[in-house]
């Protein structure tokens, strides 16, 4: 493909990245969120400085709102006005449907801008405002999209998808030469939020000579809209006196006291691209479909067409995405866009025609009041009747009766969860543990086998199927939930399937009974991990020749403890950054760096042990959070130090680590617990000294010997030193010797491990805030602030930054050396 513009200026800045997104509005926050969720790195480029004030779409459907509640967003929505009514062509429709959000909810596009591009920001992704697409090339395995970035300054970014998320003059879509056939708009409408008049609110009001529509804000501003009847476009923009010269022509009321906020008009365009993917690029939202914003089904398609993209491209980015996954993204989103922008040319023409569609809207009319036309109309406008044609059932294909599900969003119910005795992925929930909902278990935007057979036997069975797959897909197994009403969806909606495989984006893949109709569905969905796909072929007993009643074969060897983890890591999200898919431990996690550096891994993709000794709560508590931050993690309990304690560590790292991976493989081991002394030389005891050693060099020593074994090549170890090695403090002596012994373990292991490609590095802190009282002394800090050369004490992000480091890819030149992270203390 020829390369556009920007020939004249050579680019000052490249950079490289798995996706770029043009358009910072809703759809590309939303799909930067979805690619982060899924580990796929992200730039976001938007020409505007700043996100736009105007207030445009204000509606949120349903399925949005279930979309919205799979990710946790919806509290930071808040709580917003539902409405049960809305329209078809401008008569009143009842859009309620079942589900936990019947109706529309009415949300300000603003709001929903700041949220997304908030939760996105949280995840990782890069938005970079005032950059203005001027270029996009298209090679063979890549792209590089080329910006005006603030000052003019020429950006290169190379990439090997692009999104096109900006609208309907899409420069991407332009660029990359996608045809946008359909009609352009042949009528136009003008709205505009006025402030200062008091009119008579109208909701659909259809006089002589055209169309009004007033609603009033509990702010006191007027959403006006009005149509002229045969009024086409005009060229130039709309001004206030435009639509004060309308109003009147159509109503007779006079508008020109009032102040306008914001004026503009739009038609009835229909357009939609050919294609929403060219190569490697591919187009979401505006950009993909133009149509006119009736009823917000503009904002809520383009949102819808985000999440089906964000995890596809995310799987192709990470090298996880069986054949024909990206191209499903156009089967699937373009045959809904078709639909919806067929629903809207229908609606213009009810809402805009002129005396000619009076016989047309009075049929219609009288069509509504019956319910099957009403849901069919209320489950189009809602996206509650998606139903993508590809999802597959036992018999190939989505039908009726046990399979009625396939294709369709996952039911939103609510579940009890069951300890699942076998597969790649179980989950310690206790069986009468407390229910959780089908949108919290999608949280983590994973693959999930849901399995609600009823059999244990055909549970294993199905669970063991899903095995090689478990690097994408979590399994669960949970009671079905009991008939009656659930969450506002009547009850029995998954009955007669044994399991249901669901997408990231909520939308099941496969329902049925059969292993063999699993293993297609994951086939056609997932990545096979081959590893772990030979290791079940090498397993000789499958659960069909268990004998009834036992639980031999495979399953037993993953058999979960109930109740050891409950509730604590039911939502779970991989690949989130360079530690995607690896494994780690860090000692002393309850509080302080330890704390600071599980939560960095976990935010960079790693499963995080959080070991603790007394502090059950603080880790229960870290584990919470980086779970509710979308990341994993257990927490693991040993006193370190005592007899036992390294033994008792490793069992339950064993275990937390096969229930959740399948294997007991430690990639990161971070040596963090310590104690220190505080006492002065001559008043320490022997018994003192022993403790600290025990602690600080005993236990790393033989955590490292241990981990040895679970660590496969190229694993990483940090053990955590102190600045006192360095700097003289005679209150810690022992400590110091125990840290300058900690160093040693750095230096020796370098070298036994080199061949292993594993390596082995010191970090020393200097002062670090932790839970010591003495940081709530402000003279105290003052003073401590003073020994760095920056002038303030360390925080524990500080130094878990640096240990992220070097535990990643990027430090693997690194080994067997002492990093200062002491932010220059004492320099001299
Ligand atoms: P912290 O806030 O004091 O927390 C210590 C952690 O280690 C806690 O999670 C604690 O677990 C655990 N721990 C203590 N004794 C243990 C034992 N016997 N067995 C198992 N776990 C034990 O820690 P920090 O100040 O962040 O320091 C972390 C590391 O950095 C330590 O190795 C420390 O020596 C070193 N360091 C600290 C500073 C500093 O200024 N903070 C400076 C230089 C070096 P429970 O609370 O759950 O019992």
């Amino acid at each position: 493909m020829p390369k556009h513009g920007a020939d004249a200026v050579r680019a000052h800045v490249t950079t490289g990245t798995d996706v770029v997104v043009v358009g910072a509005g809703p759809v590309g926050l939303m799909l930067a969120g979805e690619l982060r969720l899924g580990g796929a790195d992200v730039i976001v480029l938007d020409q505007l400085d700043a996100p736009t004030t105007e207030s445009r779409a204000s509606t949120l459907h349903a399925r949005t709102m279930e979309i919205l509640d799979q990710r946790g967003l919806l509290d930071e929505i808040g709580t917003p006005p539902d409405e049960p009514m809305g329209h078809f062509g401008g008569h009143p429709l009842d859009l309620r449907l079942p589900g936990p959000y019947p109706g529309q909810w009415k949300v300000p596009q603003t709001r929903t801008e700041v949220v997304l591009g908030a939760w996105a920001v949280r995840l990782g992704a890069e938005v970079r405002r005032g950059h203005r697409v001027t270029g996009l090339e298209q090679h063979p395995d890549r792209a590089v999209v080329e910006a005006a970035g603030p000052g003019g300054v020429p950006v290169r970014i190379t990439a090997p998808y692009v999104v096109g998320c900006d609208g309907e003059g899409s420069t991407v879509r332009r660029l990359a030469g996608i045809e946008f056939p359909g009609t352009d708009a042949r009528r136009e409408l003008i709205r505009a939020d006025i402030d200062g008049i008091d009119i008579r609110g109208r909701r659909f009001e259809r006089l002589p000579h055209g169309l009004a529509i007033a609603a009033r804000r509990g702010d006191g501003v007027t959403r006006v809209m009005v149509h002229e009847f045969g009024r086409t476009p005009r060229a130039a923009e709309a001004s206030f006196a435009d639509i004060v010269d309308a109003w009147r022509n159509v109503t007779g009321e006079d508008l020109s006291a009032g102040t306008p906020l914001w004026v503009n008009a739009f038609g009835d365009v229909s357009r939609q691209a050919e294609c929403y993917r060219h190569g490697g690029v591919f187009l979401a939202g505006d950009a993909a479909h133009a149509q006119m914003p009736i009823g917000g089904q503009a904002l809520n398609l383009g949102l819808q067409d985000a999440v089906n993209l964000g995890w596809k491209l995310a799987a192709a980015a990470r090298g996880r995405a069986p054949a024909r996954l990206l191209d499903s993204y156009h089967e699937e989103r373009h045959e809904v866009g078709r639909q919806v922008l067929s629903n809207i040319r229908a609606q213009a023409r009810l809402l805009l025609g002129g005396p000619e569609v009076t016989g047309l809207r009075q049929v219609i009319g009288e069509l509504l009041p019956y319910d099957g036309v009403r849901a069919r109309l209320a489950g189009m406008i809602s996206g509650l009747d998606i139903r993508y044609g590809g999802a597959l059932t036992d018999a190939g294909r989505p039908g009726s009766g046990p399979h009625r599900l396939a294709g369709s969003r996952l039911p939103p119910v609510s579940l009890r969860l069951r300890a699942a005795p076998g597969g790649s992925v179980t989950y310690g929930v206790e069986a009468d543990g407390s229910s959780v909902s089908t949108a919290v278990l999608l949280r983590g935007a994973r693959g999930m086998l849901l399995v609600t057979a009823d059999e244990e036997e055909r549970r294993d069975l199905l669970t063991v199927a899903a095995r090689p797959w478990s690097r994408s897909v979590d399994v669960m197994t949970a009671f079905r939930p009991a008939g009656g009403a659930a969450d506002g969806l009547a009850g029995g909606a998954l009955d007669g399937v044994d399991a249901v495989l669901v997408r990231p984006d909520g939308y099941v893949a496969w329902a049925g009974t059969s292993a063999a109709g699993l293993e297609a569905a994951l086939a056609t969905w997932f990545a096979r991990d081959t590893r772990l796909a030979q290791s079940v072929r090498a397993t000789p007993a499958t659960p069909k020749t268990t004998a009834p009643g036992s639980r031999g074969g495979p399953t037993d060897r993953h058999s979960s403890p109930t109740g050891s983890y409950i509730g604590s890591h039911i939502v779970r999200r991989e690949n989130m950054g360079k530690l995607t898919g690896k494994t780690a431990l860090v000692t002393g996690a309850s509080r302080g760096m330890g704390r600071a550096t599980a939560e960095r891994l976990a935010r960079e993709g790693a499963l995080v042990a959080v070991h603790y000794a007394t502090g059950a709560d603080a880790a229960a508590e870290v584990v919470e959070r980086i779970e509710r931050d979308g990341g994993r993690a257990f927490a693991v309990q040993a006193e370190l130090g005592a007899p036992g304690g390294v033994h008792e560590l490793f069992l339950g790292l064993e275990q937390g680590l096969k229930e959740r991976t399948g294997s007991t493989e430690l990639n990161i081991l971070v040596n963090n617990a310590g104690v220190m002394g505080g006492v002065a030389a001559e008043d320490t005891t022997p018994e003192q000294f022993d403790r600290i050693f025990a602690v600080n060099a005993k236990a790393p020593f033989f955590i490292v010997q241990r981990a040895l074994t679970n660590i496969p090549d190229g694993g990483r170890i940090v053990n955590i030193s102190s600045g006192l090695t360095r700097f003289a403090n005679p209150d810690e002596i022992a400590y110091a010797m125990s840290k300058g012994a900690v160093e040693m373990l750095a230096l020796h292991f370098a070298k036994l491990l080199g061949p292993r490609n594993i390596t082995i590095n010191s970090v020393a802190p200097g002062i670090t805030r932790n839970s010591n009282p003495v940081f709530d002394i402000p003279e105290a800090v003052t003073a401590m602030a003073g020994l760095s050369t920056f002038n303030r004490v360390g925080e524990p992000e500080d130094v878990a930054d640096v240990i992220a480091f070097l535990v990643s890819d990027d430090a693997r030149w690194v080994t067997g050396s002492f990093v200062d992270a002491s932010g220059g203390t004492l320099l001299g």
